[in-house]
């Protein structure tokens, strides 16, 4: 692979930047038991990894697609990594990949096929750093194998840098990273962009609904916005 901007050289610039307020976030369905409720008390001290609807969807139909020939797939996280309240996070926006070498066991980017991994990231429209990768295990769970851990290790090895495990036969799902060269579970969430959210129209008519009413100023449209004039995406 050519040098792909991982993030090491960046530390320097990790920007403050608020996460996804927590209206637009929720945990994955597919998560354990166990994993929800590690979820649900991250969440009050700070989620380390958010990824978009958008890639969430893109990681689970790539695993789906493969369910019935059992073939692993796998791919990139593309995003940033951001620092807020003393958590530093990572935002996965979206995701990239390529033709694959998959066994039910095994996967790896075809060789043949780097140039096509290439060009699409060459057409993702903003500025992004790999900050880890997904790949699938059909119906043998989630967990990081010897071989995980050493690519983990080579490329990921940064406590910014998630590797996302899905099992599309029994649906489920878990984040890893390395701490300290340990391996653990990272509890993540997913999370939708206002634009995104099926209730936006909704959100925005009422509030221009209020402005005219009240007669008050519009503030610039941030993430925050929402919460302040008490509208919600999920009224
Ligand atoms: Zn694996």
């Amino acid at each position: 692979m050519r040098g792909p901007s991982i993030v090491a050289d960046q530390q320097a610039n990790i920007r403050d930047l608020p996460p996804p307020a927590r209206e637009r976030t929720r945990a994955h369905k597919w998560l354990s038991e166990r994993r929800l409720a590690e979820f649900k008390a991250k969440e009050k001290e700070g989620i380390e990894l958010y990824l978009s609807k958008l890639a969430e969807e893109k990681i689970r139909n790539h695993a789906l697609a493969h369910v019935r020939d059992r073939r692993e797939v796998m791919g990139l996280l593309l995003g940033g990594i951001y620092r807020h309240d003393g958590t530093e996070y990572a935002l996965v926006r979206d995701v990239a990949t390529t033709d694959l070498d998959a066994t039910d066991v095994s996967v790896r980017f075809d060789p043949r096929a780097f140039e096509k991994l290439f060009v699409q990231l060459d057409e993702i429209g903003f500025r992004y750093i790999i900050v880890g990768w997904y790949h699938s295990h059909p119906s043998y769970h989630c967990f990081m194998s010897s071989t995980d851990v050493q690519t983990q290790r080579t490329l990921f090895n940064l406590r910014a840098h998630s590797a996302l495990v899905i099992d599309p036969v029994n649906k489920e799902i878990e984040a890893f990273f390395l701490d300290d060269g340990r391996v653990r579970s990272r509890p993540f969430a997913v999370f939708w962009d206002q634009f995104q959210s099926p209730y936006y129209g909704t959100s925005v008519r009422m509030r221009q609904t209020e402005v005219i009413v009240s007669g008050e100023m519009l503030e610039p449209d941030d993430a925050g916005n929402e919460e302040r004039s008490g509208l919600r995406n999920d009224a």
